[in-house]
């Protein structure tokens, strides 16, 4: 600034003192770019920059360098061209449909998903007409059955919320390679630890970074990973749509995903030991965990996952009463709605997702008064184990 700065004014010292002076330091980690917008030098460097001569940032909506180095991290982690992060997990999955879909198309999702999910394909996409087929979770064939001329998509968590079935990936990208019809994998509850589905050939990935990938119950992101053409033109509708990660959250996301193997180790150990327990016990009908031979999708997982994550569904010999008595008696997970967090997180679908619905209606796809879903955290196998048993003892 040309001029005496001790004659400029209180609000202008305010705003301009010292901030031209910013550096690149020599800090280990990323900062946290808490910016709105991106200065231009001059009129030159906008319009090199608007001729595609110069890459540089324009303005938040469009992107910023904490945000672009966890999008980076996780394309790298899930074997990704590239990534592009969302505000959400949801704000990731309504952006990246009402982007590759078009009214008088037909998509095929699975019964067993993540309701907010569901919701949106059969009450918000039809709105738009576009029509959406419902199929049973884990089946390649009931997928195929669905197909029509229209069929431009194929939407599957893998495994599903909350049962925890898996597609056969192979499969399913050959039936949709066959019929010409995109596919995405929801691929939160695997997370890029336990799985890769690009791998197998399937054109975008889905995560809610709010589970495990961020992994400490303290923000909410969404991602999205694929061939960099396909994520170019989620950015493009991203700039449009706008749901954009803070960076603040950015930053914690790539706190968190520093230590993301070591803690899906944990969680990979707590879920099965978790599982096989539970199975063995005589107050517990059902347990749904991937990596037990009991359940429909653990061939399927065995070939195709490393590690079947912290998420564990099961029935208990149990009125929704007990199961909830049985709840409150266990002392290390929080009771809260989540997953993928260090913290053991425990919850009764037929209250905590589905409590406006009908019991009849509730029943028929599958959730009973007496399931349990619970998310091991990375606490200690032996300490999770020993507060479930004490906690059993509740059902008597
Ligand atoms: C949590 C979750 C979502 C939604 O993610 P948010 O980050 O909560 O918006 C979508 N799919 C699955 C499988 C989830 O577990």
């Amino acid at each position: 600034m040309a001029r005496d700065r001790l004659s400029l004014g209180a609000s202008t010292r305010a705003v301009h003192s010292g901030e031209r002076q910013h550096r690149l330091s020599d800090a280990v980690t990323v900062p946290v770019y808490q910016t709105s917008t991106y200065v231009f030098e001059s009129t030159q460097q906008l319009i090199d920059f608007k001729e595609g001569r110069i890459e540089k940032g324009e303005y938040g909506r469009y992107g910023n360098p904490t945000v672009r180095q966890a999008e980076q991290k996780i394309a790298e982690l899930d074997h990704a061209q590239d990534a592009i992060l969302w505000a959400s997990g949801m704000c990731a999955m309504t952006s990246l449909l009402l982007t590759i879909l078009q009214t008088g198309q037909h998509m095929i999702i699975t019964s067993d998903s993540y309701r907010r999910t569901q919701q949106f394909c059969s009450g918000m996409l039809r709105r738009f007409g576009i029509d959406v087929s419902i199929v049973p979770p884990g089946d390649p064939d009931a997928i195929e059955a669905a197909v029509c001329p229209n069929t431009r998509l194929i939407l599957t968590e893998s495994p599903t919320n909350p049962f925890l079935y898996v597609i056969d990936l192979e499969k399913l990208v050959e039936i949709a390679k066959r019929h010409r019809i995109r596919t995405v994998i929801d691929s939160t509850l695997a997370a890029p630890y336990n799985q890769n589905p690009l791998d197998f050939g399937i054109d975008l990935v889905m995560h809610s970074a709010t589970k495990y990938l961020a992994g400490h119950n303290d923000l909410l992101a969404g991602v999205v990973v694929g061939k960099a053409g396909m994520i170019d033109a989620l950015r493009e509708s991203q700039g449009i749509l706008g749901g954009i990660t803070d960076p603040n959250s950015a930053y914690l996301l790539l706190r968190g995903l520093k230590s993301f193997a070591l803690r899906m180790a944990r969680h990979n150990a707590n879920g099965a030991a978790l599982a096989s327990f539970l199975e063995a016990h005589p107050k517990v009908r059902r347990v749904y965990y991937p990596g037990l031979k009991s359940h429909p999708s653990h061939a399927v997982a065995r070939a195709q996952m490393r590690g079947f994550g912290g998420l564990v569904s099961f029935e208990l010999d149990a009125t929704m009463a007990q199961t909830g008595a049985f709840i409150d008696a266990l002392e290390l997970p929080y009771m809260a709605p989540s997953l993928g967090g260090v913290e053991s997180l425990v919850e009764q679908p037929a209250i905590v997702s589905y409590y406006e619905m009908a019991p009849e209606e509730r029943h028929q796809i599958g959730i009973s008064d007496s399931l349990v879903r619970y998310a091991a955290g990375i606490e200690d196998t032996d300490d999770l184990l020993t507060d479930v048993e004490q906690a059993l003892k509740v059902l008597g």
